[in-house]
């Protein structure tokens, strides 16, 4: 029988790869949009995989609009993605993060374990629950210590699961997930920000690339690869929670240099802006990938040099 899986968080950078993914494996995939947002679909145009998806309206702060979605589809898998997702915004919309990130999380395990305890369920959790974490690798048994409103949001929906797993035995498991991208990250993250405005300096439409704080180091991988882990969780036998990353830390310097070096373009264009610094920001993070290449079978080796290989060839033929 055909599987059934609907993701929250849809038109996010995750929620594009993972449909293509599941499209892969034969899934029929319901994927939720907010309701009255006129959405960008231009991701499922360029993944070329729009047509094969319901979207569905709904508002994943009403209950009852998760309730009559489930209902009426009845998947054997939920993927929640849903997030205000950016540690920036997080310290700009503390109140509308933290309210979205964990009501969000909450009224999708209620309904599930109202409904039907069979339907699996993977949570979106993320490294920046770790906060300076000072012994490194990141391991799913390190201290959970969050440094931001997306930090906090991100931990408490995480032991939100954990705990409807341990408490009324749902299949529930936690990604815990590392930076990742692809072209279809939004402009507002660093990588993709760092590539397209190198692309435009060299076709002289812009004069710099202004940033902030680019000694600080993290764990960054390819968001096709990872979105393959998520589905492996739900294809255990026992629900459980991994790390999932590239095992290694690069500083931000080292990115937007070699991004500058591999268009040609002159390193005075690297313009520190103060503006961009954030209050107590991570100074270097990466994460041990042992129990998912273990138990899961997931293999990741790119390193984020390749990534960055990719990312700009992809830019540059767009
Ligand atoms: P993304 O590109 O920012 O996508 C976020 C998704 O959540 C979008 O579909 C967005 O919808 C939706 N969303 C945001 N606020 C919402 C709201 N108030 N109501 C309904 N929907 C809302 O994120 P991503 O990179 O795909 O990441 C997927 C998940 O993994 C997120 O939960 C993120 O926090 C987590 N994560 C990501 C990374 C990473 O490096 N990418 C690392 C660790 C964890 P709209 O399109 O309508 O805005």
């Amino acid at each position: 029988m055909q599987k059934i899986a609907i993701i929250t968080g849809i038109t996010g950078q995750d929620g594009a790869y993972l449909s293509q993914f599941l499209l892969g494996k034969e899934y029929k995939v319901i994927g939720l949009v907010r309701p009255n947002i006129a959405e960008d679909y231009s991701g499922f145009e360029y993944l070329k995989i729009k047509d094969n998806i319901i979207f569905k309206e709904c508002n994943l702060l009403d209950l009852k609009s998760i309730t009559n979605i489930l209902k009426e589809f009845r998947p054997s898998e939920v993927y929640n993605l849903a997030a205000q997702s950016s540690v920036g915004l997080s310290f700009e919309r503390p109140l509308e993060t933290i309210n979205f990130n964990i009501l969000s999380v909450l009224n999708l395990l209620e309904t599930i374990k109202g409904l039907d305890k069979k339907i699996k369920f993977y949570q979106a959790s993320s490294s920046d629950m770790f906060g300076n974490i000072e012994n490194l690798p990141v391991t799913e048994k390190s201290i959970i210590h969050p440094t931001s409103p997306y930090g906090i949001s991100k931990a408490t929906g995480h032991w939100m699961t954990v705990n409807y797993r341990e408490s009324y035995g749902l299949f529930a498991c936690c990604g815990i997930l590392f930076n990742h991208e692809s072209y279809l990250r939004a402009p507002n993250f660093f990588v993709k920000k760092v590539i397209k405005t190198a692309i435009e300096i060299k076709k002289g439409t812009q004069q710099e690339l202004r940033v902030g704080d680019i000694d600080l180091r993290r764990d960054f991988g390819f968001a096709p690869d990872y979105v393959k882990a998520m589905w492996l969780m739900l294809q255990q036998d026992e629900p459980k929670d991994f790390i999932i990353c590239s095992g290694k830390s690069i500083s931000l310097r080292d990115i937007v240099e070699y991004v500058f070096d591999k268009l040609g373009i002159d390193k005075n264009k690297i313009v520190t802006d103060e503006s961009f610094f954030r209050p107590n920001d991570i100074k270097n993070i990466y994460g041990n990938n042992e129990k998912a290449k273990k138990e899961l079978g997931w293999e990741y080796e790119k390193t984020f040099f390749e990534v960055l290989d990719i990312l700009i060839q992809e830019e540059l033929r767009k």
